[in-house]
């Protein structure tokens, strides 16, 4: 597991400090994505399609930034609100995706 690093005001040693968080790691992914589609393939790949959505979510984590001297989070507040909101709207619409799927197959 690598780790992103960026830079940011960090409120709590109020100075410029370097953040981190895991890295996602895309080959893990997308091997797992492979082979759960290849497994369920005559079932629409649905664990492909299942697995391509936890590898979305894990990829559009905004938030989980921590202080490399301190260890506080970032203060992304209203920006981790709405990629929150965001992530339930897709939640939302995979699953009327995947129930649309499965009514198809009667
Ligand atoms: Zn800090």
């Amino acid at each position: 597991m690598g780790l992103d690093i960026s830079t940011g005001y960090c409120k709590y040693c109020k100075e410029q400090r370097k953040f981190e968080r895991k890295a996602t790691n895309h080959v893990l992914h997308l091997l797992i994505t492979v082979v759960l589609g290849i497994l369920t393939f005559p079932f629409f790949a649905i664990g492909g399609i299942f697995w391509l959505v936890i590898w979305i979510l894990s990829a559009i984590k905004i938030g989980g930034w921590r202080c490399s001297v301190c260890g506080s989070g970032k203060s992304t507040a209203n920006q981790s609100i709405i990629i929150q909101s965001l992530k339930a709207v897709g939640i939302l619409v995979i699953i009327m995706y995947i129930t649309t799927l499965f009514s198809d197959a009667k």
